[in-house]
């Protein structure tokens, strides 16, 4: 979990982690990252628009499933903190919600402190793993959640960095398969279907990197639902996803972003 062991950070090529704090305006990102996050917005100089619009569809998710009396919460794919944290959403409205945080880079581990400072009530904990390890997460789990009780499996912006090489649909499934009847699952992904052009070269420049963008079409996106009930409106664009549920985003009106958002319910 988030032992004292001194953490290694690599600063010789990007991370998604820290590519995506430097769009949202963070520190925790360095040089090789900043020059990478450059280069992407000149093929697309929404992506800093997009990263918000995906934390406020976290946000918005987070909301309506508290109010669906949802009070477990496991979050892979993480990310380095940026407030309000997933548990800051969920335990404002529910002080007793129990959340577990996983990432596999180890920029988010050593900032690990501030996703585990909740409330009294309830219980954060973070635990360093890869989804491709769904065995190793399910472990850590069960340490802090009850998964005979119903869990909101939460995988935002995080698949399009897993392979159909690494099994990213049955990895889901593998994870939703220990989750009971009653259990939530909520991804956001980024998408090549408006944008083909800039995603492709996008892809290409993050390949030559070492980083894996793997985007997928609507199809192969709404495929992660398979055999669950897509709750109302369905398959979204994420700022179209129950808006009334948080602020706008400025600037998501104002051209295309380029994902979807989805949350559906296992009977
Ligand atoms: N969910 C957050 C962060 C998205 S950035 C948000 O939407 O705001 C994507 C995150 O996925 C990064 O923190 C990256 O380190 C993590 N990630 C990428 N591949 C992963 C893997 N194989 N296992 C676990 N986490 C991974």
């Amino acid at each position: 979990m988030t032992g004292q062991q001194p953490v290694e950070i690599d600063t010789s090529r990007p991370h998604p982690a820290r590519m995506y704090d430097w769009y949202l305006g963070g520190k925790d990102n360095y040089p090789v990252d900043e020059e990478m996050g450059r280069q992407m917005l000149t093929l697309d100089p929404r992506v800093p628009v997009m990263a918000r619009v995906n934390r406020a569809f976290m946000h918005r998710a987070t909301r309506w499933l508290v109010g669906r009396g949802v009070r477990q919460f496991l979050d892979i794919g993480t990310g380095i903190p940026t407030e309000p944290n997933l548990h800051q959403v969920a335990q404002e409205g529910a002080p007793d919600a129990r959340v577990v945080y996983c990432d596999n880079d180890p920029i988010v581990l050593a900032h690990a402190a501030a996703l585990l400072r909740g409330t009294p009530e309830g219980v954060t904990e973070y635990l360093q793993a890869d989804v491709r390890d769904p065995d190793a997460i399910l472990d850590g789990a069960r340490k802090v959640l009850d998964l005979d009780r119903p869990v909101a499996l939460s995988l935002i912006a995080l698949l399009h960095f897993v392979s159909d090489e690494d099994g990213a649909h049955e990895l889901v499934r593998r994870l939703l398969a220990a989750l009971p009847s009653g259990s939530h699952l909520v991804v956001t992904h980024a998408t090549s279907d408006f944008t083909p052009e800039e995603s492709r070269a996008a892809t290409e420049k993050l390949r030559a990197a070492g980083v894996t963008l793997a985007l997928r079409s609507r199809a192969e996106f709404t495929r992660f639902f398979d055999g669950l009930d897509l709750v109302d409106p369905g398959v979204e664009v994420p700022h179209l996803w129950h808006p009334e549920l948080g602020e706008p985003v400025p600037g998501q009106e104002d051209g295309v972003i380029p994902g979807y958002g989805a949350v559906a319910l296992k009977r």
